[in-house]
C-alpha cells in the first residue's frame, strides 16, 4: 500500500552545498532538469505545496545563463532556487580545499588522506558565513531552515550570530568518526562547537550520534549530556537543549520496485545477461572514490578466483564507476590503480569467452542502472567507510524476483539496518571476503529468496517517506532556545 507523503504547512529552506539540479547544453539550447536521488524525491512534494526555497551553488555551469535557467526551473517545478555563486578561490579552498581535501577523509576515519591548511579552513568558514547571510534575508519567522551535511556544517552558527530566531535543522550525510580521529583537527572545538547552533542535527547510525555526543561532550565543557534514549540524546548546552538523532536515510522503494518492473528493464536486463550463460554476475557501482573500497574489493575477487578455482568462468565482476571528482590528484590515481587491477587480474585469470572483471568508467542512465540492479545475482558493496551507501538499498528494492545476495561492508551505515540478512565482511579483511565471495556464488535458492524478501521488507517499511516523517516529527519537538551571545 502506499504511504502517505510527508504533508507540512510551512515554508522549508533547505540548503545544500549544491543544488539539486543538472544543467546541460543540447542542440545550443541550455537546459535546466530536477537532478535526482532520495533525498530530492522526498522533497520535492512538500517544496511545490509551500512554495519552498533550496539554496546552494549552481556549480559552475560553463557559460550558462544560470540566473535565468534558475528562474525557469522555479516557474517550472512551483519552488524556487537561489544559487549562491562561489569564486574560483572559494571553490578551490572551502570546497576542494577543506570540504573535500579535510573533512571527507578526516570523517570517513582515513586520517592519511587528510590535509590540513589554515587558509582553507578560513574560506570555509567565510564560505559558511556567506551562505548564512544569504538565507537571513530570504528567511521569513516560520519557516523550517533545514541544512545538509558537512560543507555547511557552520552554517547554524552564523544564523544564530545573525539571530535568526526559529529553529535550526541539520543533516549529517556522512559518517561522524570517533573523537580520537576528530581530535587531530587543527579547529576541532570551533567546528564542533558550531554544530551545536544547529537544534536539530540528524546523523545517519547510532554510532554517528554516538561519536558526535562523546566528541561534543569531551571537547566543550559547558555541554552536558540531559537525557538519552535509544534515538536520541539531548545535550545541554549553556541555556540551550539539543537534540542529536540517529535517523537513516533511504530510498523511494516503491519508484525503483516499479521501475524494476518495466518492460524497458526488463529487456535491458535480459541483454545483460544473454552472453553470461550459467554465469553469475556479482555487481559493484560506486562513485570515484577512495572510500568505497574498490582496490580491496579486487583483490578479494582475485583471491577467490585463486582459492576456488570452480568460480572460474562461473562468475564476473561487474564494476561500474562513476566519475567523480577527478580533478583531485587522489581519484586520479585511484582510476590509474583501477585500470591497472583490472588487466592485471583479466590477464591472469581471463579465458576464451570469460572475462572475470568488466570494468566501467561511466554513469549509467536509469533504465540501465536499474536493469544492472535486477540482473545481478550478487551485489558487491564493500566500502571502506560509508555514511549511508544508497547503492545497497536500490539494489535490494530492484531485486524483484528475490534472489539477490547483498554482500555488504560492516562499515557502510547500511549495514545496521540490513546486516542481519546481508553478508557481512571487513572490507580490510581480502581472505575472509573471498570466501563470503564463495558463499554468495554457492548460496541455495532458498536461502537467497528468505534473506532477500527480509531485506526488501525492511528498506520497504523504512523508505525516504518516512525518514522524512520521523525528521519532521522530531523537528516538531524541538524548541531554538535561542541564545544570541
Ligand atoms: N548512481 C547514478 N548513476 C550511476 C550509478 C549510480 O545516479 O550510474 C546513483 C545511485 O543510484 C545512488 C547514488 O548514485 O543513488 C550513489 O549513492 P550512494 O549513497 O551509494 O553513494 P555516494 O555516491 O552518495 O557516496
Amino acid at each position: 500500500m502506499a504511504k502517505q507523503k510527508q504533508k507540512i504547512n510551512k515554508r522549508l529552506i533547505v540548503v545544500s552545498n549544491r543544488l539539486p539540479i543538472v544543467i546541460s547544453k543540447e542542440n545550443d539550447q541550455w537546459g535546466i532538469q530536477p537532478g535526482s536521488g532520495g533525498l530530492i524525491t522526498a522533497l520535492t512534494p512538500i517544496l511545490k505545496e509551500n512554495k519552498s526555497l533550496w539554496v546552494g551553488w549552481p556549480g559552475t555551469g560553463g557559460k550558462a545563463p544560470i540566473r535565468k535557467l534558475l528562474d525557469q526551473f522555479g516557474s517550472e517545478q512551483g519552488y524556487k532556487l537561489v544559487g549562491i555563486p562561489l569564486s574560483q578561490q572559494e571553490i578551490e579552498r572551502y570546497y576542494w580545499g577543506f570540504s573535500n581535501g579535510t573533512l571527507w577523509p578526516l570523517l570517513h576515519d582515513l586520517l592519511g588522506y587528510c590535509k590540513f591548511n589554515l587558509e582553507d579552513w578560513q574560506t570555509y568558514v567565510a564560505v559558511n558565513k556567506k551562505f548564512a547571510r544569504a538565507i537571513k534575508k530570504l528567511n521569513r519567522e516560520n519557516d523550517i531552515i533545514w541544512v545538509h551535511d558537512y560543507q555547511l556544517s557552520m552554517v547554524g552558527h552564523f544564523l544564530k550570530k545573525l539571530k535568526v530566531r526559529q529553529p535550526l535543522a541539520y543533516f549529517h550525510h556522512i559518517p561522524f568518526p570517533s573523537l580520537d580521529l576528530l581530535r587531530r583537527l587543527p579547529w576541532k572545538t570551533e567546528y564542533t562547537k558550531a554544530l551545536l547552533a544547529f537544534d536539530l542535527l540528524g546523523f545517519q547510525t547510532l554510532r554517528d550520534r554516538r561519536n558526535f555526543v562523546n566528541t561534543v561532550t569531551s571537547l566543550i565543557s559547558e555541554a552536558s549530556i540531559l537525557q538519552r534514549q535509544r534515538n536520541f540524546t539531548l545535550i545541554k548546552y549553556g541555556e540551550r537543549i539539543i537534540q542529536a538523532r540517529n535517523l537513516p536515510i533511504s530510498i523511494d522503494f516503491n519508484e525503483f520496485n516499479n521501475a524494476a518492473h518495466s518492460p524497458e528493464v526488463q529487456d535491458a536486463a535480459w541483454y545483460l545477461h544473454e552472453n553470461l550463460h550459467e554465469r553469475q554476475l556479482m555487481l559493484g557501482i560506486d562513485r570515484l572514490d577512495y572510500t568505497k573500497g574498490i582496490p580491496e574489493r579486487f583483490l578479494a575477487f582475485e583471491l577467490a578466483l585463486e582459492k576456488y578455482p570452480e568460480l572460474k568462468q562461473k562468475i564476473s565482476l561487474l564494476q561500474v564507476v562513476v566519475p567523480s571528482r577527478t580533478l583531485d590528484p587522489y581519484y586520479q590515481k585511484l582510476k590509474e590503480q583501477l585500470e591497472q587491477m583490472t588487466g592485471r587480474i583479466n590477464a591472469r585469470f581471463g579465458d576464451a569467452g570469460w572475462i572475470p572483471i568488466h570494468y566501467i568508467f561511466r554513469s549509467l542512465d536509469n533504465t540501465q542502472l536499474i536493469a544492472h540492479y535486477r540482473t545481478s545475482e550478487i551485489a558487491f558493496i564493500t566500502p571502506l567507510r560509508d555514511g549511508m551507501n544508497l547503492v545497497a538499498k536500490e539494489y535490494c528494492a530492484c531485486s524483484v524476483e528475490n534472489n539477490g545476495v547483498l554482500i555488504l561492508s560492516e562499515f557502510a551505515g547500511a549495514a545496521d539496518q540490513l546486516g542481519e540478512k546481508a553478508l557481512l565482511v571487513n572490507p580490510y579483511d581480502i581472505e575472509k571476503t573471498a570466501d563470503t565471495i564463495y558463499q554468495a556464488f554457492t548460496m541455495p535458492l532458498e536461502e537467497r529468496q528468505q534473506r532477500m524478501r527480509w531485506l526488501r521488507n525492511q528498506i520497504q517499511r523504512n523508505d525516504v517517506h518516512q525518514w522524512l516523517r520521523y525528521f519532521m516529527r522530531a523537528l516538531d519537538g524541538v524548541d531554538s532556545n535561542t541564545d544570541f551571545s
